[in-house]
């Protein structure tokens, strides 16, 4: 049986041994047969090619040499010793250094004889040599065309410690492949011949090999595609059989009557919807309107306008007697929220209050009886929001704006609000996210995007400094508060020490004020450090206009919206990610007038900080930026990724297999709805795996 073979505990495998043992499943967890043949390399080094020392170049990633060792020299005394020789082609001379292994290493390299020696170039102040080469005693036998792509394990310290480097893996690898060819194993196969066809996927067995002797380039790759379109497609399964479970099981609150809330609010709205708007309010609609449970993503821009979408769906539950409520990630926002909310139903009969964190018990107590006597039409609030506390006499539905702050359990928690059924679920991105992205982290949601802006809005002007023409934002800044406008001065907040941000701040405080030293300058500070009251009355000074300079932290990043301001300057903008600069930049622009974003940086900066600087020097849209930020930081490092379990991808990568993923949740959709419970003969294999993955039975060790 396959499974058993697979399932066979790692200490068994000839070269690997107890202690050995204990590394891999520690280090490397890698407990079984199984997990070790799905420890794949993180890349092939080609050693067909042998190259001489005089064409060596520092920036040569590995390279083979053959020639001879001319002399050895074992320098340092006791800890701080190394092992020094030198090695000769007929090109020239490199010198090749040990720090380990040094006793070991003396009795097996002897001067005069002729070596394979394989390495990294290592470039010492002009000065090249290799650090740890593997050494190979050359034979003219030596068949190098047998491996000539090898694979490269990653390894820690202390796998290395005990032997366990690549090459060891390598060696195990070959062992338990030789296992297998004795014993004819043959992996189960989750994919259908159907799919294998239409895809030209090889079967799991021959990928499996090919990724740990690989026989070409072409192969590599053709069995690399074979496990990523295994990975994502299984993932998508799982998303789509969810939805439609949900779609099955559960019964949606039907809001059959657009009535006098809606109706007389469409009438007040001070500006015309743009098409997008207009398209997404039908998309929602169709979803209450039917008895279908709705669980909706919104994405649109910095922006496009989420919230009045939102709020009109929170109307239309009102007008068929439900309750709605918001939920933002932070107080501020959740602040800001409840203020433009009210502001914009102004003269409507519709009740709305704000429950934060720092809700004093009385008002607390008044909203929690308003809310169960149904007198409450709209709860805004933070994560307070969710306290098993807070009961509705008839939610219908719930927003959750700006997602990524929040985890899926909270949605969850939010479908419990509702003891009938669960409410409507709209959840608001705060900037767009990639296309793979949105699949995986939503793909059990419908998705509606707003990709429009309201007419009229100026493309705000960004502009890079480094950081010795600060003169010149400052400059910018009282030109545009001449003109009446207001500024946002942004840095960055460290993580690691809150003491750290703060001094930051406080002395972009004392450069600003002295540089506007004028009592007409007048500055608001908004800072982590403050109490929610101080932040929440430091802010209003700015949003009624009585301050003309903000100087924040990125307690303001999301959401916050001020239409006077026209100046956004980010210092230290090197030190964000492209999706939280765009979402900054975001904060102006609001109005009709030319907006301008200024990024201050040091001199110094990396590639990457190049490419993010540039890039919004260049682009508006919040769609290629996110995609230019995913290929920048790959999908582990975004907001959001990390809980939802979507990382655990060996080899697919969501940046770079975008092709992929969009087959594989065609494939899955079209699967899931011929065969739902993937009953057909040809599914067994799939459902089996599919089984595994719902278990978390994913690990070879846990399945009996
Ligand atoms: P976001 O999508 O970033 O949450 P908001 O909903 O906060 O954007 O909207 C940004 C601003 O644009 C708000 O002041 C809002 O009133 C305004 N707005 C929304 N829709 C339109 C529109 N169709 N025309 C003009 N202004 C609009
Ligand atoms: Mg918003």
């Amino acid at each position: 049986m396959p499974t058993q073979f697979l399932a066979q505990p790692i200490d068994y495998l000839r070269g690997v041994g107890e202690q050995r043992a204990t590394i891999l499943k520690k280090d490397a967890g890698i407990f079984t047969y199984g997990d070790l043949l799905y420890y794949f390399p993180y890349k092939y080094i080609d050693k067909s090619v042998i190259h001489t020392i005089v064409s060596l170049t520092p920036d040569m990633p590995y390279v083979q040499l053959r020639g001879k060792i001319t002399s050895v020299q074992v320098l340092g005394t006791a800890r701080a010793q190394r092992m020094v020789a030198t090695f000769a082609d007929a090109s020239g001379v490199i010198e090749l250094t040990w720090f380990q292994s040094i006793n070991y290493l003396k009795q097996s390299i002897n001067v005069g004889n002729e070596y394979i020696a394989f390495g990294k170039i290592t470039d010492y102040k002009g000065k090249y040599s290799i650090v740890h080469p593997e050494m190979e005693l050359y034979t003219p036998a030596i068949t190098l065309q047998q491996i000539p792509l090898y694979p490269a394990y990653n390894t820690t310290e202390k796998m290395k410690n005990r032997g366990l480097d690549s090459k060891a893996i390598s060696k195990l690898m070959l062992a338990l492949v030789t296992l297998i060819k004795q014993q004819q194993i043959i992996f189960p196969e989750t994919l259908s011949p159907a799919i294998l066809e239409q895809y030209r996927l090889m079967s799991a067995t021959d990928a499996i090999i090919q990724l740990h002797f690989p026989s070409t380039n072409a192969t590599i790759i053709n069995a690399q595609n074979r496990i990523k379109f295994e990975e994502l497609f299984f993932l998508q399964l799982k998303l789509i059989k969810l939805k439609k479970l949900n779609q099955q099981n559960i019964r949606g609150h039907v809001f059959s009557i657009v009535g006098a809330y809606f109706n007389e609010f469409y009438k007040q709205i001070p500006f015309t919807l743009t098409g997008a708007q207009k398209r997404v309010l039908k998309e929602i609609r169709n979803d209450v309107g039917t008895g279908k449970h709705m669980n909706r993503l919104i994405q649109g821009d910095v922006g496009s306008g989420k919230t009045i979408v939102a709020l009109m769906s929170m109307l239309l539950a009102i007008d068929n007697t439900y309750q709605a409520c918001l939920m933002a990630p932070t107080e501020i926002l959740a602040t800001q929220h409840y203020h433009g909310i009210t502001e914009l139903l102004k003269g409507l009969p519709v009740t709305v209050k704000l429950l934060t964190g720092s809700t004093k018990a009385k008002e607390r107590r008044f909203i929690h009886a308003q809310l169960l006597s149904g007198e409450l039409n709209i709860l805004i609030g933070t994560h307070a929001l969710i306290e098993d506390v807070v009961q509705f006499k008839n939610l219908g539905i719930a927003i959750i704006d700006e997602q990524h702050r929040f985890g899926v359990e909270q949605r969850f928690k939010l479908w419990k609000k509702n003891s009938v059924a669960p409410p409507h679920v709209i959840v608001m991105t705060a900037t767009p996210i990639p296309r793979t992205l949105a699949m995986t982290l939503y793909g059990d949601l419908d998705i509606s995007t707003i990709d429009e802006l309201p007419a009229g809005r100026k493309p705000i002007k960004t502009i890079h400094y480094t950081e010795n023409k600060r003169l010149m934002a400052y400059g910018l800044m009282r030109e545009q508060i001449a003109l009446g406008r207001q500024v946002y001065v942004v840095y960055p907040l460290i993580d690691e020490s809150e003491t750290l941000d703060f001094q930051n701040l406080m002395q972009g405080f004392d450069n600003i004020v002295s540089y506007f030293p004028e009592p007409q300058y007048r500055v608001s500070v908004v800072h982590g450090q403050m109490s929610a009251v101080n932040k929440e009355a430091s802010m209003q000074q700015f949003v009624k206009g009585n301050t003309h300079i903000m100087i924040a932290t990125t307690v303001i990043e999301v959401g916050v919206n001020v239409p006077n301001a026209s100046v956004m300057v980010i210092e230290s903008a090197e030190r964000f990610g492209l999706s939280q600069l765009h979402q900054l930049r975001g904060r102006v622009g609001r109005g009709a007038d030319q907006s301008y974003c200024t990024l201050i940086t040091g001199f110094k900066l990396s590639a990457d900080s190049k490419m993010r600087m540039s890039t919004m020097c260049e682009t508006n849209d919040g769609f290629k930026i996110s995609e230019v930020d995913l290929k920048l930081r790959g999908a582990g490092d975004i907001h959001g990724t990390q809980q939802s379990g979507i990382m655990n991808f060996k080899l697919a990568d969501l940046a770079k297999d975008q092709q992929i993923l969009i087959a594989a949740r065609n494939t899955a959709i079209d699967i899931m709805n011929d065969d739902p419970n993937l009953n057909l003969p040809q599914h067994a294999g799939m459902k089996a795996e599919l089984h595994k993955i719902e278990t978390g039975k994913t690990n070879w060790s846990r399945i009996s």
